[in-house]
């Protein structure tokens, strides 16, 4: 029972110091500005096999440094199908950050990351082969937000995933 409990408390504990994390946020593609990307992409439709586009694409030269958005650990840094290479970041307040179509990635499992540290280069891997260079920037949240929630497609899921247009210049 008491193993129990000091379980229980460390685990709260580790909960709560996700959330208060202080969250400071960078533009993840050196140099780029709010103008890089397109305000009004984040959940559009449709949007190939994903039905809706839960992310935004910054724009950029091909080998730009791709930073990380967030303070946080590496949680992979691999290649996958439609991504192509990506990162996944889980940074302050429970938020993934999610990084894709990037042409090289510099990190590795478990390693901890500053906001605004080098994390890889912008590309076009995955399914954004032959379009321009851009990174895929999604932000989900495991916990979930009900009341982001809409009646829009796949509009529950905006419960996990923050618009990271919105997120950025909080
Ligand atoms: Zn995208």
């Amino acid at each position: 029972m008491k193993l129990l409990k000091s379980v229980f408390l460390s685990l709260l504990f580790v909960f709560f110091i996700g959330i208060l994390l202080p969250q400071s946020l960078h533009i993840p593609v050196k140099g780029a500005s709010v103008h890089d990307w397109h305000h009004n992409t984040f959940w559009y439709e449709p949007w190939g096999t994903s039905g809706v586009h839960k992310g935004i694409d910054i724009f950029g030269k091909k080998g730009t440094d791709v930073l990380s958005a967030s303070s946080g650990v590496v949680l992979f840094a691999g290649q996958v199908s439609k991504g192509g290479k990506v990162v996944a970041i889980l940074g302050p307040k429970w938020r993934i950050h999610y990084y894709a179509h990037l042409q090289s990635y510099a990190v590795h499992q478990g390693q901890w990351l500053k906001s605004g540290e080098l994390m890889g280069t912008l590309g076009d891997t995955g399914n954004a082969k032959g379009k321009p260079a851009h990174v895929h920037y999604s932000i989900l949240s495991l916990i979930p937000l009900p009341w982001l929630a809409t009646l829009e497609t796949q509009g529950w899921k905006k419960m996990f995933y923050l618009d990271p247009s919105k997120v950025l210049v909080e």
